[in-house]
């Protein structure tokens, strides 16, 4: 018989109240993927488990398997980023990737990349190196990391039907670039560098993100394909933390 009991490290990728003091949470683990779990009291004041149960938190986690639900039995906190409660400007970066991580992982399946992701994009999110454009762009290549990681990494080196060099057009069914001959169905026109952009983005380190300087042309045509790739190949519509990214950062014309 399985074991009832087990640890994990986990990160919060969201919580709410449930019944009268319990909260609902829902984990993403290295070895389990996601994972839904009660913490039982955990809204009293005096509650042991009250610390770990809020989104934004990385700890180690005591668990019962229930005949539906785990029980939380105790927990550890690694780390707190507080940063997301203390700024609101900031709070929906770090929600979304709570949400595309919740979306785009599985139960009961290892998801050891996307927490890796996770816990380094809460990490830079929250450091100070940052500007809009920053979160932005570590938004676009936190996203493109977890699609490939899940098995939907879109072509991004050149035509994906005919393998010419020149990319200008962008096809979120066919998933990936196309040149201009190839270019149909609801393929959408690129501005020069977008791809590049895109291709830099999916491999380079998170933490080079900083580093780059987009126009905010590109930086629109990346949200604007990832939006459409997102709803066709994951059933993904609008976000709560886009449109709260949307509300905070209204573009400028
Ligand atoms: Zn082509």
């Amino acid at each position: 018989m399985a074991e009832r009991s087990y640890k994990t490290d986990a990160l919060v990728l969201s919580s709410r109240p449930l019944g009268e003091a319990d909260r609902l949470i829902e984990l993403l683990t290295w070895e389990r993927g996601k994972l839904s779990a009660v913490a039982r009291g955990a809204r009293k004041t005096k509650s042991r488990l009250a610390a770990g149960v809020d989104l934004f938190t990385y700890g180690h986690y005591q668990l019962h398997r229930g005949r539906s639900l785990d029980l939380i039995t105790g927990q550890e906190v690694k780390e707190h980023f507080t940063a997301f409660r203390e700024d609101a400007s900031l709070y929906p970066f770090g929600l979304f990737l709570a949400e595309l991580a919740g979306r785009l992982v599985r139960s009961e399946e290892p998801a050891p990349e996307t927490c890796r992701l996770l816990l380094e994009g809460w990490r830079l999110l929250c450091g100070k190196d940052l500007d809009l454009t920053g979160r932005m762009l570590l938004c676009r290549a936190f996203e493109l990391k977890m699609m490939s990681s899940t098995g939907f990494r879109p072509h991004l080196e050149n035509c994906l039907l005919c393998h010419a060099p020149e990319t200008l057009y962008f096809s979120p069914s066919q998933g990936g670039l196309l040149c201009r001959r190839c270019a149909g169905g609801d393929a959408v026109r690129l501005s020069a560098g977008t791809a590049a952009l895109a291709r830099r983005l999916l491999q380079a380190p998170l933490e080079q993100v900083k580093m780059l300087r987009p126009l905010a042309q590109q930086l629109r045509e990346l949200a604007a394909i990832a939006a459409a790739f997102r709803r066709y190949h994951f059933d993904i519509g609008e976000l709560r933390s886009l449109q709260l990214i949307k509300l905070l950062n209204p573009p400028s014309r």
